[in-house]
């Protein structure tokens, strides 16, 4: 298949146009979800949209889709993008390298006057990120039904303002129903927010899928005293089984031998003192792997090591698991499609599974999907030292082209039963 090749020196123009929108002193972005900056960067990406013949359709949740007719415009359409909201003074790389790179297979198409069997739409999900209004992947989610609209709505962030009214204040509250419809699959480029890539010097991840993952809510309670007058054999501190459990957590996902991380990301001290025993711990402990199996299991063993910790100190406990996961395995022909599209363009590529979760995520419960990884410069993302090589980025992009316009065709048989 002969593939048009996408316009690096177009595409990086407009890149750091782009980066100029809510840029931070510091090299960053900061566009959280809603914001008067996020209206700004959503307005010129209409603008570009529009500019590239595109239809511009906004749906109730601010999701912004320009359509590209193919031959059947009654096909379901190839649909690719990402997201343009950012974490607070985030990183320029994050969700917008998959929207611009969106935008540059449109444009490398038109380029090339190249019509495709089916139509293609690109998208710019709203409220990916989660950091102002919870949770995450909120319009890619309402989009496939994972969350009701009304929910969606009425999230508040930090300060009171509801999520409805600040979508009608940037004027992005759209006529489209969000809904599911038909597509015929879905693609996502992002960077890796891994170091995999980086390390082994590779320019493409072809992601076979995502992590799964158990949260659990812990505590202990034990008795709060006098740090001075307590002797050591009379003491219930709280945070000393807390800290077994940290190790317990280090432990056991450094010598498993899987690929399990775990993590205990927030630890509520009280009273919080220094010279007063710690009297109730409560914590978080996040374990992920790309095997269910291995996830049940850590769990498991996470418990029991909560037991021991709290008959050793002589303090109570608690553990609720709040979430459970399971592993995401995208769509095998379009894994293999992006790893077709990998090895036409020479690509250094492998195949990975992600880490992190994606709109892709809640895509792939609609539609066959998979992912494209471009490398993170030493692994570093949702900060403004976020990274990725030009080069790399471009590599994504012609992977992209390859892997949509491949998608796009439709043979005798995929017309009938399309
Ligand atoms: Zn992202």
């Amino acid at each position: 298949m002969d593939v048009a090749t996408v316009n690096s020196e177009r595409f990086q123009d407009r890149f750091e146009l782009f980066c100029q929108i809510g840029e931070t002193e510091r090299g960053g972005v900061n566009r959280p979800s809603l914001s008067d900056a996020n209206r700004d960067a959503r307005n010129q990406l209409v603008e570009w949209f529009e500019e590239a013949g595109l239809t511009v359709s906004i749906d109730e949740m601010g999701n912004i889709f320009g359509r590209r007719d193919g031959k059947n415009a009654d096909a379901a359409p190839v649909l690719f993008g990402s997201h343009i909201d950012s974490q607070y003074n985030g990183g320029r790389y994050d969700g917008v390298v998959g929207v611009l790179s969106a935008l540059e297979v449109i444009e490398t198409l038109n380029d090339a006057d190249v019509e495709t069997d089916r139509p293609l739409e690109i998208v710019a999900w709203s409220n990916e990120e989660g950091v102002r209004f919870q949770p995450d992947m909120l319009g890619s989610g309402v989009f496939t039904d994972i969350f009701d609209l009304e929910y969606a709505y009425s999230r508040e962030d930090s300060d009171g303002y509801v999520f409805s009214d600040e979508l009608d204040r940037i004027g992005y509250k759209g006529d489209e129903p969000c809904e599911p419809r038909d597509l015929h699959c879905y693609f996502e480029l992002h960077v890796e927010q891994g170091p995999y890539l980086d390390e082994q010097d590779l320019s493409i991840g072809v992601v076979e899928g995502v992590y799964g993952f158990s949260w659990l809510n812990a505590s202990f309670g034990g008795k709060a005293d006098h740090a001075g007058p307590t002797p050591m054999h009379l003491r219930n501190d709280a945070l000393v089984a807390t800290s077994d459990v940290i190790n317990a957590v280090r432990r056991l996902t450094a010598t498993g031998g899987t690929d399990l991380v775990g993590t205990v990301g927030s630890v509520d001290v009280y009273p919080n003192s220094i010279n007063v025993i710690p009297e109730q711990v409560e914590f978080t402990i996040d374990l992920r792997s790309y095997d269910n199996e291995v996830v049940e299991q850590a769990v498991e063993q996470i418990q029991n090591e909560i037991r021991y910790a709290a008959d050793r100190e002589g303090v109570s406990w608690d553990c609720e698991e709040i979430m459970r996961v399971d592993a995401d395995p995208f769509d095998d022909d379009c894994v293999a499609t992006v790893e077709r599209a990998a090895e036409s363009v020479g690509a250094d590529y492998m195949r990975m599974v992600s880490g992190a979760g994606h709109d892709a995520n809640y895509l792939n419960t609609i539609c066959p999907t998979s992912m494209i990884f471009v490398p993170s410069v030493n692994g570093i993302s949702h900060t403004e030292g976020e990274f990725t090589e030009w080069d790399d980025v471009v590599t994504g992009a012609n992977v992209l082209v390859h892997a949509v316009t491949e998608k796009a065709a439709m043979t005798e048989t995929t017309e009938i039963s399309q």
